[in-house]
C-alpha cells in the first residue's frame, strides 16, 4: 500500500481512513490530531505550565513525548501505588524517560505514606481498580494545586474513552455520561484536566511510540485483568474489525450532539463541588473519597501522615 499523502511505501495501515501512511506523514497525522484535540477545547497554550500524569506505559509517555516536542512546558508525574514488581518497573521507565527529554518527574510515593492499594482496598472493601481511581484522582490535582501547574493532563485515548461511554450508556449512568469530556476545566480547589490524546487509538499511539523509540512498560496492570473496562474495549474492537470507523463514530458523535442530548435539563447539574473539611480538597460530600479511604488505614492502627 502507498501513503496516502505521497508516493513512499505506508508502514501504517489506518483502516478507519481506508488508508496508510508513510513514516513522516503518520508522525505528521499524530501530531495534528494532538493539535486539534488542544484546539478544539481550549486545552492549553505555550505560557501554561503542564502537569503531565505518566505511569511509564505507552499513552502517557507518548502524552509527554508528542507535548514536549511541540514546546510546551511539561512537568512529569508519577504515583508509586505499591503494586509490586510492575510499579517498580513502571517508575524506572518514567524515571529513564524524563531523564531522556531533560525534563522534570515528580515522584509520590503512596506505598510508603500510606499503603499500598491492594491492601487499602481489602480495608475499604472496594475493588482494587476504584481504590486505585481515588488514590490518583486525588494526587493529581494535589500536586497540581500544590505546585502551581495550571492543567493535568492524562494519556487517556480514544479506546478508553469509547470504553467508558459504552459502559456508562451500558449501565445508564447519565449524570457520568453527561460529564465524560476530554474537558474537565477548573473550579473551586479543582484544576483543569484534560486528556490531548482522546482523538487517537490504542493502535496509533502504539504506532507512534514505536516509531519515535520510546521505551514504554509494555506490561499491562496486573490489577485490571478481567475488568470491565477492558471487555468493553475488547467488545469494541471486535466492532471495530466488522466495521471500521464505527469506535470513532460512537465517541465522536456523542461529543458533537452532548449539548443537544442534555440541552432540555434531562439531566440535573449537580452543584458546584464543596471543599473537604479535613484535607480542602473538592468533593462532593462533607469529606473527600480520599481523607474517607485513608480513615480505613487509620482504623486499622496504620497511622498516614496526615496530608497537609
Ligand atoms: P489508567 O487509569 O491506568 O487507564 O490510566 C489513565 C491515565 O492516568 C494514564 O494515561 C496516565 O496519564 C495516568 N496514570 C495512570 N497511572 C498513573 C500513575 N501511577 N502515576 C501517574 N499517572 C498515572
Ligand atoms: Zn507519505
Ligand atoms: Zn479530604
Amino acid at each position: 500500500m502507498k501513503c496516502r499523502l505521497c508516493d513512499s511505501t505506508a508502514i501504517a495501515a489506518l483502516p478507519r481512513h481506508n488508508s496508510g501512511f508513510c513514516r513522516t506523514h503518520f508522525i505528521e497525522f499524530f501530531q495534528k490530531q494532538v493539535r486539534k484535540a488542544i484546539r478544539k477545547y481550549a486545552m492549553f497554550s505555550r505560557k501554561d505550565r503542564l502537569l503531565v500524569c505518566v505511569s511509564g506505559g505507552k499513552d502517557s509517555l507518548t502524552l509527554w513525548h508528542v507535548l514536549n516536542e511541540s514546546g510546551y512546558d511539561t512537568t512529569g508525574l508519577y504515583i508509586d501505588l505499591g503494586i509490586g514488581g510492575y510499579s517498580r518497573a513502571s517508575l524506572e521507565k518514567a524515571e529513564s524517560f524524563a531523564e531522556g527529554i531533560k525534563r522534570e518527574l515528580i515522584v509520590v510515593d503512596f506505598a510508603r505514606e500510606y499503603a499500598d492499594i491492594k491492601r487499602l482496598a481489602a480495608l475499604s472493601k472496594r475493588t482494587d481498580c476504584s481504590t486505585c481511581g481515588v488514590v490518583k484522582r486525588y494526587f493529581f490535582n494535589r500536586v497540581a494545586l500544590e505546585q502551581g501547574f495550571d492543567v493535568v493532563a492524562t494519556g487517556h485515548n480514544l479506546d478508553d474513552e469509547a470504553a467508558r461511554l459504552l459502559g456508562n450508556i451500558l449501565r445508564w449512568q447519565i449524570d457520568l455520561v453527561r460529564k465524560q469530556s476530554p474537558l474537565l476545566d477548573s473550579d473551586e480547589g479543582l484544576v483543569k484536566k484534560v486528556k490531548p490524546l482522546f482523538r487517537l487509538t490504542e493502535q496509533e499511539i502504539a504506532i507512534y511510540a514505536f516509531l519515535n523509540r520510546i521505551d514504554y512498560l509494555r506490561e499491562e496492570c496486573p490489577m485490571s485483568r478481567g475488568t470491565t473496562g477492558l471487555i468493553y474495549k475488547d467488545i469494541l474492537n471486535r466492532i471495530e474489525l466488522e466495521s471500521p470507523g464505527t469506535k470513532h463514530f460512537f465517541y465522536f458523535q456523542f461529543l458533537e450532539r452532548r449539548d443537544d442530548l442534555f440541552s432540555d435539563g434531562a439531566v440535573e447539574r449537580k452543584d458546584r463541588p464543596s471543599l473537604c473539611r479535613r484535607c480542602g480538597m473538592p468533593c462532593s460530600e462533607q469529606v473527600c473519597a480520599f481523607c474517607r479511604l485513608t480513615d480505613y488505614l487509620k482504623r486499622s492502627g496504620q497511622t498516614p501522615d496526615e496530608p497537609a
